[in-house]
């Protein structure tokens, strides 16, 4: 017998190295009329590395004490910002202390308690909220210099005060502005930036790769939140993301594809596909796929 479009087309997809989990989901990634993509770990690399350790003047802590304090509450994390921390630690040949009663929050950061002191590591913006004292205004200033310069800045806190900033970098994937350009073309509109990180190091790489729409600052839920609101205007949304954060909007999602090396076991469960060779093209390509087994099938 010959094999059903669909299913030909999925075996097709895995010659691309992308794991479609149903013919259902390879029907539904044909239908797709808009984009949203993440940033760290989507369009970049995901593999960031740290390019400033910036402890706060009167906090005590060199930039040795500040790199080990948030590598060891970093520890337990697979998010790729805690993964740079950790490697930054070790290249410079720092032991970590054990951390305890590890949490952590999408979209946010981690919590931990090192050295008998409860160390907060995550996104300045959120970890200042509500803050007004002179630590903590001097910590935004650091934070938002380190941002201008186009890097994620984290912010660590002990036991509540604002002891450093650390700056981190990540590279755009080789083939993520083709991608963008191809996802463009066949859905004819322009794909959305959909990021946790903020304004000022997400428009840096949104231009790179050449998208306009950028939404940053968001969490878990806004991120569903913009999704919704496409289909609720009629769109059927292709979600592509890798993390933890990115989960409930490739859940809510017409067709939800992650990033497979270095994507969140979460991410990978929920998404509809998986690409599990490492590269973005596959993504347009499956697409298109889609598309010329519906023909067949019709
Ligand atoms: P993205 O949407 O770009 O993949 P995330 O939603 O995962 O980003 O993270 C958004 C922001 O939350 C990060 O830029 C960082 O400031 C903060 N953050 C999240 N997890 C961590 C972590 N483990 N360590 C430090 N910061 C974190
Ligand atoms: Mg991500």
């Amino acid at each position: 017998a010959t094999m059903p479009p669909l299913l030909s087309a999925i075996a097709n997809a895995g010659r691309h190295g992308v794991l479609v989990k149903s013919a259902v989901v390879m029907e539904r990634l044909g239908q797709v009329d808009a984009v949203a993509l993440d940033k760290t770990g989507t369009l970049t690399e995901g593999f960031p590395r740290v390019t400033d350790v910036r402890p706060l003047p009167g906090s005590g802590l060199g930039e040795r004490e500040l790199t080990i304090l948030a590598a060891a509450a970093e520890h337990p994390s697979e998010h790729p910002l805690a993964r740079a921390v950790v490697a930054a630690a070790r290249e410079r040949g720092l032991a970590l202390p054990p951390a305890e009663d590890f949490g952590s929050t999408p979209g946010v950061g981690v919590v931990a308690t090192v050295d008998g002191r409860r160390v907060e590591v995550g996104a300045p913006a959120r970890l200042l909220a509500g803050a007004d004292d002179a630590g903590a205004a001097l910590a935004a200033v650091l934070a938002a210099e380190t941002e201008e310069r186009g890097r994620t800045a984290v912010l660590v806190l002990a036991d509540g005060v604002p002891v450093g900033v650390l700056g981190l970098a990540d590279r755009l994937r080789p083939d993520a502005a083709a991608t963008v350009a191809s996802l463009a073309a066949l859905t004819r509109t322009a794909p959305l930036l959909l990021t946790g990180d903020n304004p000022r190091a997400a428009a840096h790489l949104a231009a790179e790769a050449g998208i306009e729409d950028v939404r940053a600052g968001l969490l878990p839920q806004h991120k569903v939140g913009a999704v919704r609101e496409l289909e609720a205007a009629g769109r059927k949304v292709l979600v592509v993301g890798d993390g933890v954060n990115d989960a409930p909007a490739l859940a809510a999602a017409h067709a939800g594809v992650a990033m497979g090396r270095a994507g969140s076991d979460l991410a990978l469960e929920t998404a509809d596909a998986v690409v599990v060779r490492d590269e973005l093209a596959a993504v347009p390509a499956v697409v298109a796929l889609s598309r010329r087994a519906r023909r067949l099938v019709v």
